[in-house]
C-alpha cells in the first residue's frame, strides 16, 4: 500500500470466518485513506518484524493519532523518509512522535521529562504498571533509529544496521540495541556493592542486582570475573573506527 505505484491496483483478500464476512481490499481505495503517506512510519513505529512494539500501544490506537494529526505526522513521516536525514533529527522527531502517542501537553518536548511527571502520577496510584510508562529518551532513540533503518531499506535505500539501533553480538548476530543509559545515575550504581572473599559468582550481590562490579566493593573492587569491561581508551577508538570501515 505504501509502495504501490498509483496505476496498479493490488487486492487483499481477508478470509471469513463464521460470522465474520470475507473481506476484499484494495491498494487503491486504501490510498485514499488518510494516512496512507505515512503508512510506513505507522507501520513501523507501532511494531513489525523489525521494530518493537511500544507496551500498551495498539497498532489501531496509533492509526487513530495518524488520523486526527495528519499534519503532524506528516511532517514526523517525511523526515523518516528522507533519504539522509541524520540521527539527530531522526531521535528528535522519534521523541516527538512518542509524545504524542503518551499524549503529553503540547508544551513538553522532553521524554525524559514526562516519564518522570508520569511516573509520579503512577507512584500516588494504589497499583501502577512502570511497563506502561513512556520509554526513555535513550530507548526512544534506539527505536527511532531502527525504525528509520526498516523504511529506508523499504525505500530502496539499504543503511548499515550497526549504525542504526542494532549491534553484531560475539556471534556475530544482529541484536537490537535497547538504549546506552546506564541502568541508573552513577551516584545510586555506586551504592551497590559487594563483601564476597571467594570471588564474584552467582551468590554475589552485584551480579544479582544484574550491574557489575566496581571500585567501592569491598574486596574485589571491580578486579573479578563480574568486574565492568575495561573502559575505552583512545586506542580503542581507533580501533572501532577500522572496524566500521571494514563494516562497510
Ligand atoms: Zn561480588
Ligand atoms: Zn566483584
Amino acid at each position: 500500500m505504501g509502495l504501490a505505484p498509483p496505476n496498479i491496483n493490488v487486492f487483499f483478500m481477508k478470509p471469513g470466518r463464521g460470522k465474520v464476512e470475507t473481506k476484499l481490499f484494495s491498494v487503491r481505495q486504501l490510498q485514499q485513506l488518510e494516512f496512507s503517506k505515512s503508512i510506513l512510519l505507522l507501520h513501523s513505529f507501532s511494531g513489525c518484524d523489525t521494530t518493537s512494539a511500544i507496551h500498551g500501544k495498539s497498532k489501531v490506537g496509533i492509526a487513530k493519532l495518524f488520523t486526527a494529526k495528519p499534519d503532524l505526522t506528516q511532517n514526523i513521516s517525511d523526515i523518516f523518509s528522507g533519504l539522509s536525514t541524520s540521527p539527530e533529527s531522526i531521535e528528535q522527531a522519534g521523541e516527538k512522535l512518542l509524545l504524542a502517542i503518551y499524549q503529553a501537553p503540547v508544551q513538553e518536548q522532553n521524554l525524559n521529562k514526562y516519564r518522570y511527571s508520569a511516573f509520579l502520577r503512577a507512584s500516588m496510584k494504589p497499583k501502577s504498571d512502570l511497563a506502561t510508562l513512556p520509554p526513555t529518551r535513550g530507548a526512544s532513540k534506539q527505536h527511532s533509529l531502527r525504525v528509520y533503518l526498516q523504511i529506508q531499506q523499504w525505500l530502496g535505500n539499504p543503511l548499515p544496521p550497526t549504525q542504526w539501533g542494532w549491534a553484531r553480538g560475539d556471534d556475530g548476530i544482529l541484536k537490537p540495541v535497547t538504549t546506552n543509559d546506564p541502568v541508573a545515575p552513577e551516584s545510586i550504581l555506586n551504592t551497590i556493592f559487594c563483601r564476597c572473599t571467594t570471588g564474584c559468582g552467582v551468590q554475589c550481590g552485584c551480579r544479582k542486582a544484574g550491574i557489575a562490579c566496581s571500585r567501592v566493593c569491598g574486596v574485589c573492587s571491580g578486579s573479578c570475573t563480574n568486574g565492568a569491561p575495561i573502559e575505552n581508551t583512545v586506542d580503542d577508538d581507533v580501533d572501532d573506527d577500522i572496524l566500521y570501515l571494514e563494516d562497510n
